[in-house]
């Protein structure tokens, strides 16, 4: 069975780097924070070496897809959304020197409800829970910055000056979206900073020529995913995908090896354990209702009880959390001063699910 791709499809699946007929290196606007030897690989017609399995393709197609949904999403919330149409979008480039072109399709314009005057380039992502958590709580320039670099070329390219642009995200596991407003001077930051990075692979160019053998250096290194995800790996890093541990082997590091039989076994105790905490959870769950409700017809926040051992004090305690809002600090502080506010932790644990 043959399967026709649409027009729609063929218009996204642009190579992310090429050379064009007058020898210019043209860049997908979304590929401007990839890795430089990456691009260079593409743009010479190195063979893919690690392609992408299916299911990998599968999600980057259902992220494709789901992007008109957050923007008819901004409509309903009041935005005055200007979508690109898909099956005609249109092409914006931007010329960087004499040998380099980045080139891309809006997402879509719009104008914020109420307060929004002018439209700003709108780039719309769809992100994993994870990954949606962390750019709500570090804002796009930290989190995702080639996000920014993106929506940086379409608005120069749309409107030949910096502008405040729109990042609206969609989380795929809880299905929500929310948005962050980079300021333009900080737009301006960012595109000055994706420039230099081009410019450093078009000086490459300049002096090598489109020599498939003539690499740029590498960006990342073998425990990058941008490595782990790279269609060149095996040409970039031989033999390096077989030998990759994975951050769980890493972790359990010295431990003795484990035999599926005893792990199956710890898997059943971890169950039964499970619903024994639950009974106690259920079982909590109801004296403490009987003690509240108790102590409500005392009248007080407080009052003494006879325990099995000694009397004891049954209260109220008034507990207050303190949220911050990421939305508004990212807005307000460039990215250096909320990585000195903002620190990220991280920590591993076993999920059993
Ligand atoms: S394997 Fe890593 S360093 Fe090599 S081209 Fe790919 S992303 Fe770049």
């Amino acid at each position: 069975m043959t399967i026709t791709m649409d027009k729609q499809t063929d218009v996204y699946s642009r190579p992310n780097a090429r050379f064009g007929g007058d020898g210019t290196l043209e860049i997908r606007a979304s590929a401007v924070g990839n890795c430089r030897r990456a691009l260079w690989f593409e743009a010479t017609g190195h063979r893919v070496t690690n392609p992408r399995s299916d299911d990998s393709l599968t999600m980057l197609e259902a992220g494709n897809a789901l992007e008109p949904v957050v923007l008819r999403a901004m409509d309903r919330a009041g935005w005055d959304i200007i979508p690109t149409d898909r099956d005609n979008p249109r092409m914006v480039s931007l010329r960087l020197g004499p040998t380099l072109l980045v080139s891309g399709h809006v997402d879509a314009a719009g104008v914020a409800p109420i307060f929004g005057n002018e439209p700003s380039i709108v780039e719309v992502k769809t992100r994993g829970p994870e990954a949606y958590k962390k750019w709500r709580t570090l804002g796009a320039e930290r989190s995702h910055p080639e996000s920014v670099w993106q929506a940086a070329f379409y608005t120069y390219a749309a409107f030949d000056q910096a502008r405040d642009v729109v990042i609206a995200t969609l989380d795929t596991g809880g299905r929500t979206w929310d948005y962050e407003v980079i300021p333009a001077h900080r737009v301006e930051r960012a595109f000055e900073r994706a420039c230099a990075r081009l410019g450093e692979l078009a000086a490459h160019h300049l002096v090598n020529g489109p020599d498939p053998y003539a690499l740029p250096e590498r960006d990342f290194t073998a425990d990058d995913w941008q490595c782990k995800r790279c269609p060149f790996l095996n040409a970039c890093l031989p033999g390096t995908a077989a030998v990759e541990p994975e951050t769980e082997d890493e972790i359990a590091g010295d431990a003795e090896p484990v035999s599926d039989e005893e792990a199956r076994k710890a898997l059943h105790e971890y169950e039964e354990i499970q619903d024994t905490i639950r009974e106690f959870e259920d079982e909590k769950r109801w004296v403490t209702d009987v003690l509240r409700a108790w102590l409500k017809q005392q009248g007080q926040d407080k009052a003494r009880l006879e325990g099995r051992e000694k009397t004891r004090t049954v209260g109220m305690v008034k507990s207050i959390r303190y949220n911050v809002n990421h939305k508004r600090l990212n807005a307000l502080l460039d990215p250096e001063t909320r990585a000195d506010i903002v620190t990220e932790n991280v920590s591993h644990y076993l999920r059993v699910s």
